[in-house]
């Protein structure tokens, strides 16, 4: 990708501008001539899109490079899964207005922006694409709003889409701005993939302007330490620096990171930049996936080996995303053994078994504790 000056390289603005949009424009001998017309069909159906930042994490034309694996598209996404889904976590048949997820009582998603610096071949929410789901139009943010303001249940809204930070500054501070006027939105969440896809829109100003908006915390996705560079490292030091706490929420995808060294090395890289590894999802159930999808048991296998080489801080919750927007679960090795005479016996991550009792019966009463009084 030529650009003139570092300056260029650093403006999120010609990165988007510059973003690779078809098989055309990626680097010659990357995609082999006879897979040319399949990754077209590929990205017709999800479209591709690859900041030069992110092409610039390819290792060279490798076929097994897990960055390409994540952008580019392939022709297996053409292969037909009888088990797989066009809507596999049923979200638009959970949008109680247009632009609003809603799969928990608590919490609720708002779509405010369609874009994202890469369509990553694994995405979730390819709806955007078929139509079935579309971000918030600026005549139907008020609608959204109304719907949090009646609803004060939900005290916790996560922006998404697409990518919440490829809005312009003002654009997402009035958002924050008409959210925060809704007294019972306590946590803001923003769902962005952008420290790793487009670093450099973590401006200084950016993390200024998000500073009256606390408390905001920060999802994003790294996948592979590959992803980790200098310039992820900077974003979100400056995230975290500007207050934000920043959890990872990892997709286990074959034949990218689904090797307990890959999220071994993962996990370190992040709690060094201060990003808490949170979750590890298995796939969705999406058509076209199947080539990069495990089985649970890699996940299962994956968690059982970080658990005793790294703290509980470093260990996302292997979770899945259940069929029917039912909504996620916590998957996790099985460490009871068995419950017998008050000993529930327990197996270590290395094989060893040891006993905890219950309270003496006749010593033991459950008390329950104090009600706390409800916040303001
Ligand atoms: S950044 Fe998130 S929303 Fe955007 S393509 Fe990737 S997974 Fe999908």
């Amino acid at each position: 990708m030529a650009h003139d000056t570092n300056t260029q390289w650093n403006d999120w603005q010609w990165q988007l501008q510059n973003a690779v949009r078809s098989a055309e424009d990626l680097p010659a001998g990357l995609v082999d001539p006879v897979d040319f017309e399949a990754v077209e069909a590929a990205a017709d159906r999800w479209p591709m899109v690859i900041s030069p930042y992110y092409l610039s994490l390819f290792n060279g034309r490798s076929g097994r490079d897990p960055i390409r694996r994540m952008a580019v598209p392939s022709p297996e996404e053409l292969h037909p899964t009888p088990h797989l889904s066009w809507d596999p976590i049923a979200e638009q048949s959970h949008c109680p207005v247009p632009g609003v997820i809603r799969r928990y009582p608590d919490r609720a998603l708002l779509l405010v922006s369609g874009r994202c610096a890469v369509n990553c071949r694994h995405c979730t929410r390819r709806s955007l694409n078929r139509g079935s789901l579309r971000p918030l139009g600026p005549g139907e943010l008020k609608a959204a709003y109304d719907y949090l303001r009646d609803h004060t249940e939900i005290g916790d809204v996560i922006l998404s889409g697409g990518d919440p930070l490829l809005l312009e500054d003002d654009q997402l501070f009035e958002i924050l701005t008409d959210l925060r006027s809704i007294p019972s939105v306590r946590i803001i969440r923003l769902a962005t993939r952008v420290p790793v896809t487009l670093p450099m829109r973590i401006t200084p100003a950016l993390v200024a302007g998000l500073r009256p908006f606390h408390p905001i915390y920060v999802n994003t996705q790294f996948n592979h330490p590959a992803e980790i560079t200098d310039a992820s490292r900077r974003a979100a030091i400056a995230l975290a620096d500007g207050g934000m706490p920043l959890a990872n929420q990892a997709v286990l995808l074959a034949g990218i990171n689904d090797s307990a060294e890959t999220i071994e090395m993962l996990s370190r890289g992040l709690l060094e930049m201060r990003v808490r590894p949170y979750y590890l999802f298995l796939c969705d159930l999406w058509q076209g996936l199947e080539h990069l999808r495990t089985p649970l048991s890699t996940g299962l296998a994956i968690v059982e080996h970080l658990r005793g080489r790294l703290s509980g801080l470093g260990i996302p919750q292997l979770i899945a995303d259940l069929p029917g927007g039912i909504g996620k679960v916590p998957i996790g090795p099985q460490h009871i053994v068995s419950v017998e005479n008050g000993v529930t016996t327990l197996r270590a991550p290395d094989g060893r078994l040891a006993g905890y009792p219950d309270p003496t019966p006749s010593i033991y009463i459950p008390r329950g504790c104090a009600p706390v009084r409800p916040r303001d």
